[in-house]
């Protein structure tokens, strides 16, 4: 029996007379004074004496782990050198005690629209209808109109005119994915695309590449795919990259399917968790749409997977357990038989690496949906086009960006103003000696948020208020704040126009599911004239009447040294100009920067994804790196750094020697502190035809770490901090 904990094997135990179990079951077996629920992987060891093992308590009346679920966990706890049971924690409900749970009714959405009911789409109702953009049923009405911050009578309402409905809570009962409803009438390229992947489903494992620029039809090229898998009786997962991306993907679902899937991500938590996994493990649950630990949901029949803006490197787990969640997805589906999708508009390389290799297959979306153009993308340099200081300050925008801005709002037309850095100002520094405010246990410096009166640090949650005086020198009312944050960038809008309706988004200002779901609404009905924003808003949302995309400082992702800066870089920039311009009105995208012409900024002009990736491919063959090599990282942390250099020393003593293998470092990690800890970085770096496991494996093993230290292992590192 395999244990949801981190310990080093499994556990033996006598199965009772009047017990039979199959490999699979899930049962609750005494662990010391304690109980635990674990999972029968096989037969156990012969050479133990029955009468030292304790016996299982129960089997639990749950549907068995099937064969491809436990496969896959064992498959990722040797690739990413994990313990087993810390993957299996991500499987099952690592409860205690086995609580069965009680079946009140609760809320559901009909799935019939307002306007089929001939109800008006009132405020009220559409907060009621958000509320399940993150979860398919209410416990109760009052728990419902809670969410949604709405009167019980909203929800009565709705529910005497059917627009919700009262189900067993027992989820089996609320109603299903509707796979026989008609999608749009697609265009020819969408037409071959779709049969392309439904002739997929249910032809064993495969992997397409779904390509095609944003607003090209990807999502409803692939809703074709999940119909068809649906016909098949099986079950389909959604990865997507980010939580804030649901809402709006959510409404499409429904108006496709009628019915919304299921939802899981991690911050979800007590009884919804529990029977969303209890569903998907019965079956009943058809569609999951997650983040990537949905990954690790017990299907017992999986058809089809779809992972969408495949290249997000948020598909990286970078705690706990670390992982890549679209090569595991690939994993996943391999063991189940099923066909992957990976979608996007700038395909990461090691994707298009598999496309051009014939690993995987490619389907193309040459051009936007309808008569939807792509934006004209322009250079600012920032070198040649200075900002002009105003009244307010110092300011970041280029007379270009801020003329085209004025022209915008003179033609009624919607802006976004791009920059990827929440606060006020990434520094704050005093005048008077130079210090510089920065967090007492990271290295790093110390972001003003001016909206919450709070210096912050970004990367462990440190905050405190801005200091009367300077630390260093004593001086007072001598801190000055140094760069662009979208705050500060938020207030040179309002200055600059006064009348225009300015917001500024960012993901923490986006804490409620629902939050979103309003600021698509305002952006829609155009209560807003310019947005402010982080990338929080740069994917997959359409807003018609948003035409100009304004990106502040396009170099920003380029200074920091990681392998894939530059492709990120690209990825992000083309995404973010995809907001501009998609309902028959044409979009401009200033791209505002002080190296016009970097590669990156120069593929993003010419609008060339492939001689981009051609370019970044070839550099990355000559020094073979990903795809082209391997890379493993060794981060060593503890709040002690002798202790710390001392462990990273040794792995540098002891380090494999093998041909086509080479460890750099140890090294101080760029974050050489945080929360406290000291970290040394150690990387491996090996040809492609070395399997990098069985080496890291012996390596840990030959050095003896002490207690307050931490070795992780990051097995194709995305993270080189
Ligand atoms: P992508 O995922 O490639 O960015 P989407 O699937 O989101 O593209 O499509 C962009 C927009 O065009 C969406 O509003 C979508 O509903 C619409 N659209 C795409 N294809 C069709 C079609 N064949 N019929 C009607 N609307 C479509
Ligand atoms: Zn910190």
């Amino acid at each position: 029996v395999w244990l949801p904990l981190p310990v080093e094997g499994p556990y033996d135990y006598l199965v009772p007379e009047d017990m039979t179990l199959r490999a699979g079951a899930v049962v609750e077996v005494p662990l010391g004074r304690r109980f635990e629920i674990g999972v029968v992987w096989g037969p156990g060891s012969a050479d133990l004496e029955a009468k030292r093992l304790k016996s299982i308590v129960q089997a639990l009346p749950v549907p068995a782990i099937a064969v491809a679920n436990r496969r896959f966990v064992d498959w990722v706890s040797a690739y990413t050198l994990q313990p087993l049971g810390a993957v299996l924690r991500m499987v099952i409900n690592p409860a205690r005690r086995w609580k069965p749970k009680p079946a009140p009714s609760a809320i559901a959405l009909t799935g019939t629209s307002l306007a089929a009911l001939g109800l008006a789409p009132t405020l009220a109702r559409g907060k009621v209808l958000a509320a399940f953009s993150d979860r398919s049923v209410f416990e109760t009405a009052a728990a419902l109109a809670r969410a949604a911050k709405v009167s019980s009578g909203v929800v009565r309402d709705m529910l005497d005119k059917g627009a919700l409905k009262a189900v067993s809570a027992q989820l089996p009962q609320v109603m299903g994915p509707d796979p026989n409803r008609a999608g749009p009438r697609l265009e020819p390229a969408q037409a071959a695309a779709a049969a392309t992947l439904t002739d997929a489903v249910g032809q064993g494992f495969s992997v397409t590449l779904l390509e095609g620029v944003t607003g090209s039809g990807k999502t409803e090229v692939y809703f074709e795919a999940i119909a068809a898998a649906l016909k098949r009786g099986q079950q389909v997962l959604v990865l997507l990259p980010e939580i804030a991306l649901t809402a709006q993907w959510l409404e499409r679902f429904v108006r496709r399917f009628r019915a919304p899937p299921a939802m899981w991500h991690s911050d979800m938590v007590g009884r919804m968790r529990r029977e969303t996994r209890a569903a998907v493990t019965s079956g009943e649950a058809r569609v999951v749409v997650g983040a990537r630990s949905a990954l690790f949901l017990p299907f017992p029949d999986l058809g089809l997977v779809v992972v969408d803006e495949e290249h997000d490197s948020a598909f990286k787990q970078e705690d706990g357990v670390i992982y890549h969640a679209r090569d595991m997805a690939v994993v996943r589906a391999r063991e189940s038989g099923a066909p992957v999708i990976l979608s996007s508009a700038t395909p990461s390389l090691e994707t298009v690496l598999n496309t051009t290799n014939q690993r995987y297959r490619r389907v193309h979306l040459p051009s936007r949906f309808g008569a939807a153009t792509l934006p004209k993308i322009e250079v600012l340099d920032l070198r040649r086009h200075k900002p002009e200081k105003g009244p307010w300050g110092r300011a970041w925008l280029a007379p270009p960006l801020v003329a085209s801005v004025s022209r915008a709002l003179a033609e009624g037309e919607q802006t976004l103003l791009f920059l990827n850095r929440r606060g006020y100002a990434p520094l704050t520094l005093c005048n008077a000696c130079g210090h510089r405010l920065h967090c007492p246990t990271c290295s790093a410096w110390l972001v003003e948020h001016r909206l919450s009166g709070r210096l912050q640090c970004h990367h462990c949650g440190y905050a405190a208020r801005r200091p009367e005086s300077c630390s260093s020198c004593g001086a007072t009312n001598s801190f000055v704040a140094c760069g662009p944050g979208i705050e500060r960038l938020a207030e040179e809008a309002a200055a600059r126009w006064p009348s225009a309706r300015v917001r500024m988004v960012a993901s923490d200002t986006l804490d409620r599911p629902s939050a979103i779901a309003e600021l698509i609404d305002d952006i829609l009905k155009h209560r807003l004239d310019i947005v402010v924003g982080t990338q929080v808003l740069a994917k997959g949302h359409h807003f018609p009447n948003l035409t100009l995309v304004g990106v502040v400082d396009a170099d920003l992702g380029l200074s920091s040294w990681d392998l894939r800066a530059a492709e990120r870089t690209y990825q992000l920039l083309h995404q973010v100009a995809g907001r501009a311009g998609r309902a028959g009105r044409p979009g401009t995208v200033l791209i505002q920067t002080h190296d016009p012409s970097h590669p990156v900024m120069q593929a993003l002009a010419a609008a060339d994804t492939e001689s981009f990736l051609a370019r970044e491919a070839d550099s990355r063959r000559l020094l073979a790196m990903p795809p082209f090599g391997r890379l493993a990282a060794l981060i060593v942390s503890g709040p002690d750094e002798h202790q710390v250099s001392d462990v990273g020393r040794r792995l540098a003593q002891t380090a494999p020697r093998d041909d086509g293998v080479e460890v750099l470092g140890p090294a101080p990690a760029v974050m050489a502190l945080l929360r406290g800890r000291h970290r040394h970085r150690l990387l491996l770096k090996a040809g492609r035809d070395i399997r990098v496991q069985p080496l890291l494996a012996d390596w840990l093993a030959r050095v003896k770490v002490p207690g307050g230290v931490r070795v992780q292992v990051d097995v194709d590192p995305y993270s080189f901090y």
